[in-house]
């Protein structure tokens, strides 16, 4: 079976063969997976009308978390 990994770095999802070269990269599920695919594809007014398990759903938010604490940090700073 296939596996997939988001990648922080390069904002996105990953095969297993390409997140070999992204150390950083997150292995998600499968449930993860298609969430992802998705939440890119969706029409902004139904983008979260899914209904998914609760692992899940934790997983995404973990992932959504990770990934706007890294981007916030690196790429919308605000200087004082
Ligand atoms: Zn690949």
């Amino acid at each position: 079976m296939q596996e997939f990994y988001f990648s922080i770095k390069d904002n996105g999802i990953k095969c297993s063969a390409c997140s070999k070269q992204d150390k950083g990269a997150i292995k998600i599920s499968d449930v993860c997976y298609t969430s992802l695919l998705y939440i890119y594809s969706a029409d902004a007014k139904k983008l979260f009308s899914f209904d998914i398990p609760i692992d899940a759903i934790k997983e995404l938010s973990l992932i959504a978390k990770v990934y706007t604490d890294e981007k916030l940090e690196r790429e919308y700073k605000v200087e004082l």
